[in-house]
């Protein structure tokens, strides 16, 4: 049973797709307006986690991340240096992927951009006037949360005392300030906008992720994700706009992350108290060290930005790359212990368990580490079997196709008439033909390859 914290009811659900094995999948995206500092990355490295964890689980999952490329802060950013929006984002959605690739986030299944979705969410936006969600002033249209009762559920705000018409045009405030919020803004001097059937104006950052989930995952899907920050407007808004327009639930677990501060204050670019991922790199940082440091801590704690603590991470993050050479390296005698599959057995339960319980990462990785105590007893006296150090191997590869904190194998292929060769092989063993399957097992050694036969298929080696 997976069980997850959901910021909706405020407490811990049993999760249930709505679809049997299959689980859709929101998380905000960037605002394309400069490069995403690391705290940006512990939000999408938490969605990462929590998206390998369901594929481990078995789930198919249909991942969908919003590109936001028009907003009060991508406008702003153009104009500062009189470029196109287009021109504009560019840059930082070409780096953005860059970033993701080097942390090893697994690739959506689509990245909607806002600019190209501005007429699903003149769709919404005239489908909420009609049903009078909605109203024009001068030319822009708003959201009157007076309409949807339900509004404040998600950031637990009272909304009684609410001014009633009080308007808010930003894409940004705070919760003291709960107003009917823009839906779509009319056209102002020097801003980019779309002629639609509203008039000539743009979308307000709220409606896009409205539009572009729902038209990607249907009324209603199964898990919005993103930082506490997102909590209030944002999220509370998403969910007013899309269950007005389609009059159902909108999204069933709401799971969101808590800051990456420093010295005490949320990172970001207006505090100005943040690092790119860039800047880390530069000082010689290893990637995938930084990714180990934002997945270690739970997601719904705070987690403190400092050298020492990528110090400590990266060291961590060796012990388990050195255990994995020692088993890759060492030569074992032949055999095995019976001690040590229970232990094997016992890590991986512990492992999937833990994340399981509301992504217990902190007692996922207690559990590879006890494996690796348990293990490393063995090998200090030289008494690990070959057959249990592949089974161990196995189950720490197993693991890290959730973590992705191990080097990356570099995938070599055969040249396609030896691929040829493995098949007819692999046919002559099914018609038991043996003789001619030993041939071609000869012949492939000859050529340096060695095949064995396994329960999951034939694998093959190059002789060193
Ligand atoms: P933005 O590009 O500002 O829309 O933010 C993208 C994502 O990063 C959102 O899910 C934010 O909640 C998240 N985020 C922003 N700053 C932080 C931070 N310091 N720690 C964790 N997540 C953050
Ligand atoms: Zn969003």
């Amino acid at each position: 049973m997976i069980r997850f914290f959901n910021t909706l009811s405020g407490t811990i659900e049993e999760f249930k797709p709505i679809k049997e094995g299959e689980v859709r999948l929101y998380t905000c995206g960037p605002t394309v307006y400069d490069y995403p500092h690391i705290g940006n990355y512990r939000a999408y490295i938490f969605e990462d986690l929590l998206k390998r964890f369901l594929l481990f689980y078995g789930f198919k999952v249909i991942h969908v991340m919003n590109i936001t490329d028009v907003d009060d802060k991508t406008i702003r950013g153009a104009n500062s240096l009189g470029i196109s929006l287009n021109e504009y984002t560019k840059k930082y959605i070409e780096a953005f992927f860059e970033d993701i690739k080097t942390l090893r986030l697994l690739p959506a299944d689509y990245y909607p951009r806002a600019t190209e979705h501005i007429p699903d969410m003149v769709r919404m936006i005239k489908g909420l006037l009609e049903k009078g969600f909605a109203y024009i002033k001068d030319g822009s249209v708003y959201f009157s949360i007076a309409k949807f009762p339900a509004y404040g559920r998600l950031a637990k705000i009272n909304v009684e005392e609410l001014k009633a018409g009080a308007r808010v045009e930003a894409d940004e405030y705070e919760k003291e300030s709960v107003h009917d919020f823009a839906l779509w803004k009319k056209a102002k001097e020097g801003e980019p906008f779309w002629e639609t059937e509203l008039g000539a104006g743009r979308p307000g950052w709220h409606i896009e992720c409205s539009a572009m989930s729902t038209r990607y995952l249907g009324p209603t899907f199964d898990i919005h994700c993103g930082g506490i920050d997102n909590i209030f407007p944002h999220h509370e808004n998403e969910i007013a706009q899309s269950e007005a327009y389609y009059g159902q639930k909108f999204v069933n677990y709401w799971l969101h992350c808590h800051h990456l501060i420093v010295d005490g204050e949320k990172m970001s670019k207006s505090k100005g108290n943040f690092y790119t991922l860039r800047d880390l790199l530069t000082r010689n940082l290893d990637p995938i060290d930084i990714r180990y440091f934002l997945l270690s801590t739970h997601y719904r704690k705070m987690l403190n930005f400092t050298f020492e603590g990528l110090e400590q991470s990266k060291a961590s993050r060796q012990r388990i790359l050195d255990f994995v050479y020692e088993l890759e390296h060492r030569k074992f005698s032949p055999g095995s212990d019976q001690e040590v599959e229970p232990l094997v057995q016992k890590a991986m339960a512990d492992f999937k368990n833990s994340l399981a319980d509301d992504l217990n990462i902190s007692a996922a990785l207690a559990a590879l580490f006890e494996l690796i105590r348990e293990i490393n007893l063995r090998l200090a006296k030289d008494s690990l079997k070959q057959d249990d150090a592949r089974k161990v191997l196995e189950a720490v590869y197993q693991m890290d196709r959730v973590l992705a904190i191990l080097p990356e194998k570099e995938e070599e292929t055969l040249p396609p008439e030896i691929l040829r060769k493995i098949e007819l092989r692999q046919k002559a063993r099914k018609e038991k033909n043996f003789a001619l399957a030993d041939a071609i097992r000869q012949e492939l050694r000859q050529l340096g390859i060695i095949l064995e036969d396994t329960k999951e298929g034939v694998r093959w080696k190059r002789i060193k």
